[in-house]
């Protein structure tokens, strides 16, 4: 059976073609590696190539962000105007299920690793059922290598790996929790090792949601990863700096970058979205002790909360250019189907559009709360012009200048991104 596993672009983005994304998303080339040995897999990653509607595939599997779910589904009925059998999965079917099977054969509900191969058994006998849910959270014990062989060229960096799911937070406008589970699951540490080292990149990355979220695990794993000499990012908390073991070992492991949630200079936003564990007076220490470790910091902020008015973007800015983080992201905050906010949104008649191609963390799409959806337009925009020009990435240059390779190539992405800010990657769904 030949099998056709589709990431698609958003509507939007997909008008232009990227000349390389930041890294390929997980799912798919886990799937590929849970396919049995009979079949034959393509992946395709429309951020980066063409689909080929006319090819030879037996079957289509797409994965559905929210920001991607208008343009997957048109992918789907294109395929099935063609006659063939289309299953969608991830975050946005699993939240709306119903919507998604409008435009599907099969529709995945949660983490797919328990019933893919389940899906292709029927599907070869032909009793492909409409749903297929997951009871419980698959454990990641027996997760297979992922086939990052079959991924094409553009990646910034191709060579990713899941070591962790599920978060014990349940952040109001994160839909982590209410997809992967608030059980914090991990691989073994000698299945991640016996993975890495089967490539001989220096550079690589873990597309956990945070590597740092049981510090047990985590020292365990960056110990053994020492021997391996790797460069490695990923995603975590500033509780990594407060664990001085913890990022010292993380330091002698090969972390050199490390995405940190920070959301919000305002203690109340953090309150409200169930985030006090940053605590904020904490920050600035954290930030040197990351920076002490040589640990680049790329700080995530969030706007559009109900205690922001128009002084958070100056006030923001302010805080990232005193602090020395290394990069930022800045996204509206977007009411993701299946999370906290959405649901409150929604009962207070708040969203204004249901076009999910606007929930990419660019667009608003609901009324803030002390400014006008415009106002946090404009001022997500301009964050992004004014943190990312050409003057200041040289200045933060000269104290990256150890990882320069690294540093200027994401930070020239970024400045290209603030004058595209639609062209960001959804880090958050
Ligand atoms: S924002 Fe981060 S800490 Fe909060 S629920 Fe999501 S993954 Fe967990």
């Amino acid at each position: 059976m030949k099998i056709l596993l589709i990431a698609p672009e958003s509507k939007r983005a997909a008008k232009k073609k990227a000349i390389f994304v930041p890294f390929p998303q997980a799912s798919l080339t886990i799937l590929a590696g849970l396919t049995p040995k009979e079949h034959t897999v393509t992946i395709v990653d429309e951020r980066l190539h063409e689909i080929d509607y006319n090819g030879n595939y037996d079957l289509i599997g797409i994965t559905v962000m929210t920001a991607t779910s208008a343009h997957a589904y048109q992918i789907a009925d294109e395929f099935r105007r063609r006659n063939k059998k289309v299953v969608l999965g991830g975050i946005h079917p699993s939240a709306l299920p119903d919507e998604a099977i409008q435009h599907a054969d099969c529709v995945v509900i949660g983490e797919a690793e328990n019933l893919w191969k389940i899906v292709l058994e029927d599907f070869q006998k032909g009793q492909m059922q409409k749903f297929y849910k997951n009871e419980e959270l698959p454990s990641l014990t027996d997760l297979p290598l992922a086939r990052l062989d079959l991924l094409g060229k553009g990646y910034l960096l191709k060579n990713v790996f899941q070591t962790t799911r599920g978060c014990p937070h349940n952040c109001g406008f994160c839909s982590v929790s209410a997809f992967n589970g608030r059980r914090y699951r991990h691989r073994p540490v000698e299945k991640v090792i016996e993975e890495v080292s089967q490539y001989r990149s220096k550079m690589i990355g873990f597309l956990d949601d945070n590597i740092v979220g049981n510090p047990k695990y985590s020292k365990e794993l960056f110990r053994a990863l020492i021997p391996l000499k790797k460069k490695w990012v990923s995603q975590g908390t500033v509780k990594m700096a407060e664990d001085e073991e913890l990022i010292s070992l993380a330091q002698k492991c090969g972390c050199i970058c490390l995405f940190v949630g920070f959301e919000s200079v305002n203690e109340l936003n953090l309150k409200e979205m169930h985030k006090q564990f940053n605590h904020i007076e904490k920050y600035r220490k954290l930030i040197e002790n990351f920076h002490r470790h040589h640990i680049m910091v790329v700080g995530s902020f969030v706007f559009g909360f109900d205690n922001d008015d128009l002084s958070v973007f100056d006030e923001t800015l302010k805080f990232i250019e005193d602090t020395k983080i290394d990069f930022a992201t800045f996204n509206i905050l977007t009411p993701l189907p299946g999370t906290e906010v959405f649901e409150k949104f929604k009962a207070t008649n708040r969203i204004f559009s249901y076009d999910w191609t606007n929930y990419d963390f660019s667009h608003v799409v609901y009324q803030p709360s002390k400014m006008t959806p415009e106002e946090l337009q404009f001022g997500h925009n301009e964050l992004y012009r004014k943190f990312y020009t050409l003057p200041k990435i040289m200045k933060r240059a000269l104290w990256n200048w150890r990882y320069l390779g690294y540093f200027l190539p994401a930070s020239l992405y970024y400045n290209w991104v603030s004058r595209n800010p639609h062209q960001l990657p959804n880090l958050h769904d």
